[in-house]
């Protein structure tokens, strides 16, 4: 595709913030990455779910749309699968629970490109990204070529990896290979999974199941960003040390939380966002969810400017209430 100039970002962003591109390319084919130079000022563009445009973008947009799966190995356990970045996600992980293999039927219903995955090892429903990827190929903008990392070399964390830190704008990912088993282990302990299954009249889950029980729930959870602009949830949950957790639990006895390990604790961003009086405020055309606390919206025509004003508010709240700093999901340009 030709590039194209000063074109609205408006259709490129969940948030659905109308703000200009001075340069938009759209990325069908590997080579079309070879001729961009390593200093060019680049933003890159999946299905942006998980982006916040707070001014005009004065940098060439590439918009991901490589295609395409392949085997790329398989034994009696499992198989070994290349997706290129630009497939849907969500079309992929119903792809792999049609063939019944599992590893991505918790994640079902994420949206987004299976390039953008690995970048904050999404996950959801006792799952990650990060126990199903086997490499992440991408290019290396500085050396003009691909490179692949392990697993391992992605250094994934809760909603982060090497590509959010000192991978940080030197690469474009390219494809992402996924071990899947075929003998798969399923994990339906987390949430409402199991209500769900009975409720759907399941008595023997297989994957397909599980990813249907998670379509459900979520599709009853979650604002859809057609009817409503937002970008899921646009903090994480932060993790507390034990000692300062039984503090707060102190304070707050009815305060939810998930052990991450015997020395740190998760706690819902959105129970201390509610807390704090968030849940359900407007002003103008921002505000927070009426049903999630954890999820900003667009009622029409904000700025993403007002959106980042308003996620302030609601980092400087909560920590003076708290003494917790909120760190943000979502990525701002
Ligand atoms: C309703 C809703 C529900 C959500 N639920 C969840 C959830 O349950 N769990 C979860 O983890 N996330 C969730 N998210 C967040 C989002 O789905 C994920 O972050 C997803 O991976 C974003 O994919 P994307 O293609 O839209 O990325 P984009 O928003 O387009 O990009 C996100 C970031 O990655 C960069 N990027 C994208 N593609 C590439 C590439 N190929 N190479 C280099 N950099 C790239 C972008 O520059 C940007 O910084 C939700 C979002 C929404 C709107």
């Amino acid at each position: 595709m030709q590039l194209q100039e000063y074109i609205s970002l408006r259709p490129y962003n969940t948030f659905g913030i109308d703000v200009a591109a001075t340069s938009f390319l759209e990325i069908n084919d590997i080579s079309d990455l070879e001729g961009i130079e390593a200093d060019t000022k680049k933003l890159i563009i999946g299905g942006g779910n998980n982006l916040l445009l707070t001014k005009p973008v004065d940098a060439l947009v590439l918009h991901n749309k490589l295609k395409g799966i392949t085997v790329e190995k398989e034994n009696d356990t499992h198989i070994w699968l290349r997706v290129a970045a630009g497939e849907i996600w969500h079309e992929l992980v119903l792809y792999v629970v049609n063939k019944g293999w599992g590893g991505v039927e918790n994640l079902a219903l994420i949206p987004g490109t299976v390039g953008a995955a690995p970048i904050q090892n999404i996950g959801a429903y006792g799952t990650e990204i990060r126990e199903t990827i086997d490499s992440v190929t991408f290019w290396y903008w500085s050396e003009k070529k691909l490179l692949s990392f392990s697993n391992r070399e992605c250094e994934f964390g809760y909603r982060d990896s090497i590509f959010k830190n000192q991978m940080r704008d030197k690469f474009f990912i390219t494809s992402v290979v996924l071990k899947l088993d075929k003998v798969p282990k399923l994990n339906t302990s987390y949430g409402a999974i199991e209500q769900e299954l009975a409720h759907m009249g399941v008595t023997e889950p297989t994957v397909k199941a599980v990813a249907y029980a998670v379509i459900h729930i979520r599709t009853d959870k979650l604002p859809d960003p057609a009817q409503i602009g937002n970008a899921g949830s646009f903090f994480k949950n932060p993790s507390l040390s034990k000692s300062s957790f039984d503090k707060l639990l102190a304070m707050y006895p009815k305060i939810p939380f998930y052990p991450v390990n015997d020395s740190w604790i998760k706690v819902p961003a959105a129970w201390l966002i509610e807390q704090c009086g968030w849940k359900g405020y407007r002003i103008g055309d921002v505000g927070v969810h009426t049903k999630q606390a954890l999820v900003l919206v667009n009622y029409g025509h904000a700025h993403g400017q007002e959106i980042w004003d308003l996620s302030g508010k609601i980092v400087q709240s909560v920590h003076e209430r708290f003494g917790i700093q909120l760190e943000r999901e979502v990525q701002v340009w």
